[in-house]
């Protein structure tokens, strides 16, 4: 329940939690629930790992904050281990996803500016999710979440995602676009995948047209996917990228990262932060990435997400309203014929923490540490719960599907 003092943002579920363990949540009143949103695919390394615990509490004990107007060795070290693993030359962190993509955005703009362009354009994706801030808000492709809150910040053109043609279009008509700025496994839009061969054409047409490709790896980055980053399956390298949930494993940081013409855009002056990057936030990311080498968890992340993919696919294929089972490594999504979001409070009562994006699709984004038993544990308490839904359900016509999502 919310405190009347706490603003009327979010409308929570019926359970708190006093501590976890791995994948598991311990509730207030003693049951344990099997954790499959991770925090909404935050806590790669589970609840309370160890060697994490350590290393935050231990810099905790040396010093949390000093602010961005001193050298920060422990900012320095992360900037060099993340450039390493993902090909990129330098980044600027902040506190969340979406200051990072405001960060992109602005890397872009500025990038025009530069270049002679004076009211530059960013491309961006139907259904695509970048944050709440207003720049980001305005990349978002959700009427729902923008609406109330116009006028919207200008400077974006939308195209359908997957769709290299759109793009192509856009390119002949618009001679002030700077980049465009995409997400590879839309999250939020419905665990959606960007083909491989667009992909690499995307990346092929922005070389050419000199624009930046961005890519918003918040939720798919991190080894979510199984690889650090997930556009590196289709094994491209993006000019900036935006980071966020996972690194930290829950300590907020975001990061945008820059490679070649976009990392010598910024002077001393053009972007700031207080908190970003400080000794704390930036010990729990280091750690976060080397916990995850230590441990062999893209490795993980790969095997475990094959497993419950198949597990879902053995248990649900064939029954009537699911009607696809998606996405990559441990960022799944079960896609059903009608709304459903009382899964989520089923889940709960069957002792499993789910999550349900676009109406239809249940998220599935569990801790990357996930082990064989634990996935098998998953996949039988979310096909049960999903039978039990379709069974007592009844099918909501097309028209009303329209009209609820646009409530
Ligand atoms: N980008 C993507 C792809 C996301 O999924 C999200 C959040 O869900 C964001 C950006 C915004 O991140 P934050 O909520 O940390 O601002």
């Amino acid at each position: 329940m919310l405190s009347i003092h706490q603003m009327n943002t979010y409308k929570p579920l019926d359970v708190a939690f006093t501590h976890g363990e791995g994948v598991w949540l311990h509730t207030t009143d003693g049951r344990k629930i099997l954790d499959a949103l991770a925090g909404i695919a935050v806590s790669g390394l589970g609840h309370a790992h160890p060697k994490l615990t350590r290393a935050i509490a231990e810099q905790a004990g040396r010093i949390i904050h000093t602010s961005n107007l001193v050298n920060i060795p422990e900012q320095a070290a992360l900037a060099d281990k993340l450039c390493g693993i993902a090909d990129m030359d330098n980044v600027f962190f902040g506190n969340s996803g979406a200051e990072a993509n405001e960060c992109a955005i602005k890397i872009a703009r500025l990038h025009g500016h530069q270049r002679g362009i004076s009211n530059p354009q960013i491309i961006v994706m139907e259904r695509a999710w970048h944050g709440r801030t207003l720049a980001t808000l305005a990349a978002t492709g959700s009427r729902k979440a923008q609406a109330g809150f116009e006028p919207l910040v200008t400077g974006f053109i939308r195209v359908p995602y997957n769709d290299i043609e759109a793009i192509k279009a856009i390119a002949a008509h618009h001679h002030d676009v700077v980049a465009v700025l995409s997400e590879v496994l839309q999250g939020e839009g419905g665990i959606v995948e960007a083909r491989t061969d667009y992909l690499q054409e995307l990346r092929a047409f922005c070389t050419e047209k000199n624009w930046l490709l961005m890519i918003d790896e918040v939720q798919s980055g991190v080894g979510r996917t199984g690889k650090w980053f997930a556009h590196q399956w289709a094994g491209i390298v993006p000019d900036v990228m935006a980071l966020a949930k996972g690194l930290g494993s829950g300590v907020p940081i975001g990061a945008c990262l820059a490679k070649g013409a976009a990392a010598q855009v910024f002077k001393p002056g053009n972007h700031g932060t207080t908190f970003g990057g400080g000794p704390l936030v930036a010990v729990a990311a280091l750690r976060t990435l080397e916990i995850m080498e230590e441990e062999g968890l893209l490795a993980n992340a790969t095997a475990m997400g094959a497993l419950l993919k198949q597990g879902l696919h053995d248990s649900l294929g064939g029954v009537t309203g699911v009607k696809e089972i998606r996405g990559q490594g441990l960022m799944l999504g079960v896609e059903l014929n009608r709304p459903c979001a009382e899964i989520v409070s089923m889940g709960l009562e069957a002792g499993l923490l789910t999550n349900v994006t676009q109406d239809s699709v249940v998220r599935i984004v569990p801790p990357l540490i996930i082990n064989e038993a634990e996935t098998r544990e998953m996949v039988s308490r979310i096909a049960g719960v999903i039978k039990r839904f379709l069974a007592q359900s009844a099918v909501v016509p097309a028209s009303d599907v329209g009209k609820r999502a646009a409530a």
